[in-house]
């Protein structure tokens, strides 16, 4: 024991999965528990950002394939992740006979339908987003092919946008925040004598930082630090540590709890520890280090 003091841990209100993580984890969950039939359980891409969550449910019989190309043709159950997926890989997957369990999240499908019905109808699709990320693919992937699309991630790039047709539709990475959607929007309306505004943001991301926003305020509880849980690669917990550093907190970013025996001095001397975590970290790995922390 390094710390004397004992430790006392404030759990930030909205911290670990979000609904449509959830929803897709206790999917493939159940695929892989209940399959009587024994077929090999997919996902196409990692199903979750999180190491440790892959790790366990590769552990269970998961298999992740990089690309659909590694799917066998037959006696395979693929999960579709909370990200979605394009049309077209779902058109392969029924040509391999796969059985296909579809968790795309509902905010995201929404965004999906949206993007088809209003490409349908003629509107140029504008995503607002990354188009690298898997759910913009996805989206994309739904827009009809007929209609003009474009992805753009800012307000510079809307005010540099090329004008095709009288009328657009603003669509939204669910992740987006707001305040960009409707900078976006302020650019774009002066350019469409028509726009479709579609506010697709789920409130997911922004109640976890919003969270670690009040942990940082909270005079009350007058934190000494916060520990952050989640994958390094996870772009929204990044933000999160940003969010707590610029609130002034020292922050101490894991995956995993063989990481705080290497950072056991950070500890010293801290009482009030805040913990938040990003929508892709499980609650068992919450509770594990919380469970550590309190020895330390
Ligand atoms: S962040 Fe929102 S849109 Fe994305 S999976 Fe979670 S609940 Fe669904």
């Amino acid at each position: 024991m390094l710390n004397k003091n004992k430790i006392n841990i404030v759990m930030a209100d909205h911290a670990g999965f979000c609904f449509g993580v959830k929803r897709a984890v206790d999917a493939i969950c159940e695929a892989l528990n209940n399959n009587q039939e024994n077929k090999e359980v997919w996902t196409i891409g990692l199903p979750i950002h999180n190491p440790q969550e892959v790790k366990r449910l590769e552990e269970l019989g998961l298999k992740v394939a990089n690309s659909i190309n590694e799917i066998p043709d037959k006696n395979a159950k693929v999960l579709i992740r909370a990200h979605g997926e394009p049309l077209s890989v779902l058109d392969e997957l029924k040509l391999k006979n796969a059985e296909v369990i579809d968790t795309t999240c509902p905010f995201v499908s929404r965004a999906q339908k949206l993007a088809a019905d209003l490409s349908k109808q003629g509107f140029y699709i504008i995503l607002l987003g990354d188009k690298n990320h898997p759910e913009i693919q996805g989206i994309m992937g739904h827009v009809d092919k007929n209609s003009k699309l474009e992805v753009i991630k800012d307000e510079d790039e809307a005010k540099n946008l090329k004008v095709f047709n009288s009328k657009a539709a603003l669509i939204s990475q669910t992740t987006q925040q707001e305040e960009r959607l409707a900078k976006v929007a302020g650019v774009l309306v002066s350019k469409f004598r028509e726009l479709y505004i579609c506010n697709t943001i789920c409130k997911a991301t922004a109640e976890r930082q919003e969270a670690v926003r009040a942990l940082a305020e909270d005079s009350l509880n007058k934190l000494d630090g916060m520990v952050l849980i989640g994958g390094k690669a996870s772009a929204n917990t990044g933000k999160l540590r940003d969010i707590a550093a610029k609130g002034g907190l020292q922050v101490l970013w894991i995956e995993d709890a063989a990481e705080l025996e290497a950072n056991a001095g950070w500890f010293k001397d801290k009482v009030n520890i805040g913990i938040a975590a990003g929508a892709s970290t499980p609650e068992w790995l919450i509770k594990e280090i919380c469970s550590k922390i309190v020895l330390i």
